[in-house]
């Protein structure tokens, strides 16, 4: 019996990890759920999946919980705040936790979990791009076993070799090909982004997802993301990894061998199958997710994305090539520019200037530890922050 901690229990991932544990209880049983204001969903959660604790953001939220609970007759011990989360990540009670919180607020309860020396399921992805090398560091001196869920890094994961290294040329590998759907905008009128709405721009043509990760979508940040994303987990360079657009999203990732072979792995865009995937790991488990009928789809398409219509992956680029602070002033500003357009105080193409504005503002340069990362971070919001006011 594997115990788990889901951190970001109420979100998408969250959900879909719950949907997965709770078809194989003979399997899995939950140490904690974590959520941020949600409180009447984690409540009914906690009924469902009997965790022994529960985390959500505040001590308002706190009490409203415990009276819920209290109400259901249950009891869960109750705790609030980011040291509540490192505690639930790093928990001798619990096995794996599964990291998905979204946005640079996971960053504690994950790299708590790594030090923790838990299997680490990520689907956070804002932490390894914030603070890749320190946390690869910390899943090695640990022992941890990290495993991506993120849909293109679990993928890779799957094609490539039994006990890859972190070094492509060691295992005859070319290229690692991150596909991409190319978001709602794909084929709209450049001319016509500026002026998009929130709705539009969540509205995922073939993934239901939270908001940050539909936005990040739609500028394809996302993808930039998932470069760095799988630049520390796959030890690949930045020109060894192409993105390549594939609007079906069929195709989740490939890699290219130096011998001409590309292998590739397929399914439905539903995220239970990497969920069941890595919690299975080494082994394979039933997800609920049906195979795809290759026939139905009949034609797969790819095509280079451009930079023009997407500046914010050639951004995202440019951070991994500069390294140090840069990706997570990167991130930052990401962050900050995805919440104030989902407010409507930014329109969509100012995303890609206020965060090319930040990484101009502010020199990179080498991270030395986690406290610099986290005042590195809180500068950059401070910057995008003020060029927003003005
Ligand atoms: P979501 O918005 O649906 O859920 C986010 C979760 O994080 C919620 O449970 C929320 O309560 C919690 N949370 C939010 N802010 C918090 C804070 N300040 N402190 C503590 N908890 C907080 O997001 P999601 O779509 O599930 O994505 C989660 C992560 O997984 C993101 O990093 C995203 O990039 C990544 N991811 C998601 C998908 C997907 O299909 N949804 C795919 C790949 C990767
Ligand atoms: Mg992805």
């Amino acid at each position: 019996m594997q115990r788990i901690t889901i951190l970001g229990a109420t979100g998408s991932i969250g959900v879909s990890t719950l949907d997965v544990i709770a078809r194989h209880p003979d399997r899995y049983a939950v140490h904690a759920l974590t959520a941020h204001t949600r409180v009447d969903e984690l409540a009914a959660l906690c009924e469902r999946f009997r965790p022994q604790v529960a985390v959500v953001g505040s001590a308002d939220s706190a009490k409203k919980l415990t009276r819920l609970l209290r109400e259901k007759n249950l009891k869960i011990q109750v705790e609030y705040g980011e040291a509540a989360l490192c505690a639930v990540a790093g928990a001798p009670e619990c096995d794996a936790v599964m990291a998905a919180i979204v946005g640079a607020a996971g960053l504690a309860p994950t790299l708590a979990a790594a030090h923790a020396g838990k299997k680490v399921l990520l689907a956070n992805k804002e932490v390894l791009v914030m603070s890749g090398r320190l946390f690869m560091d910390a899943i090695a001196a640990s022992g941890a076993i990290l495993l991506p869920i993120d849909s293109e890094h679990n993928a890779i994961f799957q094609c490539l070799p039994h006990g890859y290294q972190r070094s492509p040329a060691q295992h005859g590998i070319a290229k690692i090909l991150l596909t991409a759907s190319g978001g709602p905008f794909l084929t709209r009128d450049v001319d016509t982004l500026a002026s998009v709405t929130p709705e539009e721009a969540v509205a995922h043509p073939n993934w239901v997802m939270g908001r940050k990760i539909s936005v990040d979508s739609a500028t394809m940040m996302n993808k930039g993301l998932e470069v760095i994303e799988a630049h520390w987990l796959f030890g690949a360079s930045a020109s060894q990894i192409d993105v390549v657009i594939h609007p079906q999203s069929v195709i989740h990732s490939m890699v290219s061998y130096v011998d001409g072979s590309i292998l590739a792995q397929l399914g439905n865009p539903d995220m239970r199958t990497p969920i069941a995937y890595a919690l299975a790991y080494p082994e394979r488990m039933a997800s609920g997710v049906a195979s795809i009928d290759l026939t139905a789809i009949a034609q797969l398409v790819f095509e280079r994305p451009d930079f023009n219509r997407f500046p914010c992956l050639k951004l995202a680029y440019d951070a991994l090539q500069a390294g140090g602070t840069a990706p997570a002033i990167l991130n930052a500003a990401n962050e900050v520019a995805v919440d104030a357009f989902l407010n409507q105080a930014i329109g969509f193409r100012m995303i890609d200037q206020l965060i090319a504005r930040v990484m101009d503002m502010l020199p990179h340069r080498p991270v030395t530890d986690i406290d610099d990362l986290i005042e590195q971070d809180r500068h950059a919001r401070q910057v995008a922050y003020d060029f927003i006011q003005s």
